[in-house]
């Protein structure tokens, strides 16, 4: 704000006083502006060029440049309407107007040269040695040692006994559900706020979800509401077949008042830690807690392979198991033998060997993340109504992204016009999941609260907005983004404010 309010002047202001503010100001524009404030003329270095090499003297008035009105738009507009308007009349900066004319916003083409993405992956140093090791030894596919080599490190990294290299994060959560007995007509519990990968697998096996609210504090599963869908179902003697509990964006749910629940009742734990390898609950790995857990090397997530996933068991015949599921269910014998249904899951050989340099840094990218959230909370520390992420005492996050809600009232429409301001600016944010509850796809499934009035998940995701949070962010990078929030917000907070 104070930013666009250096731009302004009048139009009685001199031509002197113009190439002044142009010169204090760096941005190559300026606003010309009426005494309400609204938008009569941007005005450039060129315009001023002109002016002058065609007689104006310096102390003459601005407002005896030629000029046209100016090229703009509304506040509902897109990074492609911008774009098309810097294309159509080759210019680089186009400001943002209110309602009233006056310049909310100002883009710049520098800006949407360099866009900021919301996770984009990272590669270390020793990837492509193990790649250009796969080529030389011609182990391109179908498996190979660098994938016995990935499921070894990765299983010993979180402290897992056998590890299973698959083709997705969502493969490896289908074989854990068969692997554990879903069958048709089964249910199977999962966290309601999640991504929708966590899930479909669970229609995969032909079986029927029952969503379970998050909690305020890690804004993972409540331990409350799994323990009244427990006791629902023990009721209803439909006990589901295993309990998907998901670490989001980084954090372990509670697994200490969790897991209890699911042992009092007999229900095995597979845990979703697609969103948070690298992460500790009270010293131990993410991941580890289950009967199964399963990782994600998608390209967004804080090691990638492009694509990839991986299931960990500390029973070796479970991981045996998944291998042979993943391979089309073969049987041990020399003609192909099939006795149960298979699938082609397996991850390949150069796949896995990315994997095992990614996993060599991994512990960098946790540290790299975590310092992107340092840097926002520490750069925005002064707005009260962004509230951050907790992580409790006893938890370490990866922050695997950066994420927070909007206090205040008319959340979701103050978070639409947050998310659409930065992306003007090529800004890359995201509303939090939309939790699966509220999706089409699960309309008809149960739903469990925190507590019977209070839903936890669908208030995250009204308010919740998640921030760039790459590993590889410069801090100029992280610099921008945090100051279009902070002009965004102070615009938006003063349009909602009361007259
Ligand atoms: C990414 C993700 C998945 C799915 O992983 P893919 O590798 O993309 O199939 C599952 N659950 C959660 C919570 C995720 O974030």
């Amino acid at each position: 704000m104070r930013d666009l309010d250096q731009l302004q002047l009048t139009p009685q202001a001199t031509l002197s006083q113009a190439l002044e503010r142009l010169d204090q100001t760096g941005r190559g524009v300026l606003l010309v502006v009426d005494a309400a404030q609204r938008l009569l003329r941007t005005l450039t270095d060129g315009d001023l060029r002109r002016g002058i090499l065609a007689g104006l003297p310096l102390d003459a008035q601005i407002s005896g440049l030629s000029g046209r009105p100016p090229l703009s738009v509304g506040q509902a507009a897109s990074l492609q309407d911008v774009q098309k308007l810097m294309e159509q009349h080759q210019i680089d900066d186009v400001p943002v107007l209110d309602g009233a004319g006056k310049v909310a916003d100002l883009i710049s083409r520098r800006d949407l040269g360099s866009r900021i993405y919301l996770s984009s992956p990272h590669l270390g140093v020793e990837e492509l040695g193990f790649v250009e090791d796969a080529f030389r030894t011609n182990w391109i596919a179908p498996l190979g040692p660098h994938v016995d080599g990935f499921e070894r490190e990765l299983a010993a990294h979180v402290g897992m006994g056998h590890g299973a290299a698959v083709s997705s994060g969502t493969a490896a959560i289908h074989l854990a559900l068969l692997l554990l007995g879903v069958q048709p007509g089964d249910t199977v519990f999962c966290s309601s706020l999640t991504f929708v990968g966590s899930c479909n697998p669970i229609l995969y096996c032909g079986a029927q979800p029952v969503f379970i609210d998050s909690e305020p504090q890690t804004w993972n599963m409540s331990p409350a509401a799994l323990e009244r869908a427990l006791a629902w179902a023990q009721k209803e003697n439909r006990l589901p077949r295993c309990v998907l509990i998901v670490n989001l964006y980084g954090q372990s749910a509670d697994m200490d008042a969790l897991l209890p629940v699911c042992e009092r009742y007999g229900v095995p734990v597979l845990e979703d830690a697609a969103e948070s390898l690298g992460a500790l609950y009270k010293g131990r790995p993410s991941g580890s807690f289950g009967a199964i857990g399963i990782y994600s090397f998608n390209g967004n997530k804080i090691i990638t392979t492009s694509g990839g996933g991986m299931l960990v068991a500390q029973d070796q015949a479970l991981m045996d198991r998944a291998r042979k599921l993943a391979t089309q269910a073969r049987e041990p014998a020399p003609h192909y033998e099939h006795v149960e249904v298979g699938f082609n899951y397996r991850m390949s050989n150069v796949l896995a060997g990315i994997g095992r340099g990614q996993l060599r840094v991994l512990d960098d990218r946790v540290a790299q993340r975590r310092r992107v959230f340092a840097t926002y909370t520490r750069e925005l520390a002064d707005l009260a109504q962004l509230q951050w992420m907790p992580e409790p005492e006893g938890y370490r996050s990866t922050r695997w992204l950066t994420c927070f809600t909007l206090a205040g009232s008319n959340a979701g429409a103050r978070r639409d016009r947050l998310l659409r301001s930065l992306e003007r600016h090529s800004i890359e944010a995201r509303p939090v999941w939309k939790p699966m509850h509220l999706q089409p796809l699960f309309q008809d499934a149960p739903y469990f609260p925190h507590a019977p009035h209070q839903d936890v998940s669908a208030g995250l995701f009204e308010a919740g907005i998640c921030l760039p949070s790459g590993s590889n962010l410069t801090d100029s990078q992280l610099d921008r983004v945090s100051q279009e929030l902070r002009r965004a917000l102070a615009q938006i907070e003063n349009a909602s404010a009361p007259a």
